[in-house]
């Protein structure tokens, strides 16, 4: 059993990404500035073309998802998958490419869970939360109590003991941006078997945060604390909360649940980087990543393999366009994102270690779906200059730069060395839907929207190694 004190919040942090990159109102149209001149907007155009025109992204996302599939850290596809884009990136000419080994946090699902409303024979959609500890095949038993929230389970205290706390509040749809309802529902997940657990609570189900409602459950990391009784704790499929729900309104429920997860010790894995070398200042760095690791159910299509297969193709266009980048440029797989960061962490200990410069470090990891703006932290000074840009970008693709976001991953580079981060904003009404769940798979992105994002990311990667931030 593997021992934490308040493991690190990754799902929870994405949240809070997305609502500070999509829930300040679009900049107002760009001032025109002598920012940029017709060689850019050539130059961009020609980025735009190669992307639509002959993009590989696509092909390739399909090779992840479908030929090696889900990949938690620690798992035989994990690597699979760190072994593919490594031989990608080679057979793409870059000029590096390289890893960084790291040790991982190992969880497994193991047997398919089971939950099941005792007396009825009702069957719920289950999906144990990730880091969850299991039940072994005795499973646990015991009435069902429903709340809203953390501080239901402080009102009730001592009422939970002994019973299982059924999280049942769902993510706010009133917010056009999906990742502020996300944001403001996914504590019930995250903490919601310490909450529980303190009062002596038995086991945790939530609804899922999701934005469907359907009865695909969707999983993510879970926490415990130390000196906190660790319990069970899985989400329920949208219809499923519903039918619980419903069933306590006639009377006490009892709800069995089944759960065979458990730890392994760290298993060795790494981060895998493909480097273009800067033509004047090789020794600078702009990073563009995503997270390489997914959860172990569905494909990891938008979350996160969109993000990887983005970031290997935005350097793919500005080769093959011909394109001498200034700075060395950097595509990063990075692992663990879903459960420990250990990769993002990773990074910024060895850049901080070397003393590399990083000019920005980007991420895409809000999924492979109409590009839509970026946002940006340390560095508001940049922000009109790269608002200015803007016009650059065909048919409005990109149409904001805010301040605030980045990514999960780059998060400790930023942190640990100041170096400016920046988010890739996509259209945000269907990530939820699938995020975390097995319906996060390849036939859901489509092909033209994915090379838009991988285009955009490119863009804005010339603009920042031409004319820096
Ligand atoms: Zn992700």
């Amino acid at each position: 059993m593997r021992k934490t004190t308040l493991l690190f919040i990754p799902g929870f942090f994405i949240g809070i990404i997305f609502l500070i990159l999509t829930s300040c109102q679009p900049s107002t149209p760009a001032k025109e500035t002598e920012s940029y001149n017709e060689e850019d907007a050539r130059m961009i155009k020609m980025i735009f073309d190669e992307a639509l025109e002959n993009g590989k992204a696509y092909g390739w996302l399909e090779h992840l998802c479908v030929e090696i599939g889900p990949r938690l850290a620690g798992s035989e596809n994990a690597d699979k998958a760190l072994d593919w884009t490594e031989s990608l990136m080679k057979s793409e000419n870059f000029d590096q490419v390289f890893r960084q080994e790291v040790m991982v946090p190992h969880w497994e699902r193991g047997t398919k869970e089971k939950a099941q409303i005792v007396g009825s024979g009702e069957v719920l959609n289950v999906l144990a939360l990730g880091g969850s500890i299991g039940t072994g095949s005795e499973g646990v038993q015991g009435e069902v109590i429903e709340v809203q929230s953390l501080d239901e389970v402080d009102e009730l205290g001592e009422k939970v003991k002994g019973k299982i706390v059924f999280y049942n509040r769902a993510l706010d749809q009133k917010h056009v941006s999906t990742g502020a309802g996300y944001g403001g529902a996914v504590d019930q997940r995250s903490g919601g078997a310490i909450r529980a657990g303190k009062y002596g609570a038995i086991g945790v189900v939530i609804r899922s945060v999701t934005s469907a409602f359907d009865d695909a459950p969707h999983t993510g990391m879970m926490n415990y604390e130390d000196g906190v009784e660790k319990i069970p704790a899985a989400a329920l499929g949208f219809q499923s909360a519903d039918k619980l729900a419903e069933a306590l309104k006639k009377g006490p429920v009892e709800l069995f649940l089944q759960m065979y997860c458990q730890w392994f010790p760290d298993a060795p894995s790494a981060n895998v980087i493909g480097q273009l070398d800067g033509s004047e200042k090789p020794e600078e760095y702009i990073v563009v990543g995503g997270h390489i690791d997914s959860w172990d159910v569905g494909q990891g299509a938008h979350d996160d393999g969109a993000g990887c297969m983005h970031s290997v193709e935005a350097l793919r266009i500005l080769k093959a366009i011909g394109y001498q980048p200034r700075h060395s440029l950097r595509a990063v797989m990075f692992m663990n994102e879903e459960n420990g960061v250990r990769g993002g962490k990773k990074y910024a200990e060895i850049a901080k270690g070397k003393n590399e410069k990083h000019i920005l470090a980007i991420e895409s990891d809000a999924g492979g779906f109409s590009p839509r703006g970026f946002g940006i932290s340390g560095a508001d000074e940049s922000l009109d200059k790269l608002r200015s840009w803007l016009p650059l970008f065909p048919q409005n693709t990109i149409s904001f730069i805010n301040k605030g976001g980045g990514g999960v991953d780059v998060g400790p580079l930023y942190r640990e060395t100041n170096t400016p981060m920046m988010g890739l904003g996509v259209d945000p009404q269907r990530m939820f839907d699938v995020h975390h769940s097995p319906n996060d798979v390849f036939s859901t992105v489509h092909r033209r929207e994915l090379h838009l994002g991988a285009a955009s990311l490119a863009a804005m990667i010339y603009l920042v190694d031409k004319y820096g931030l």
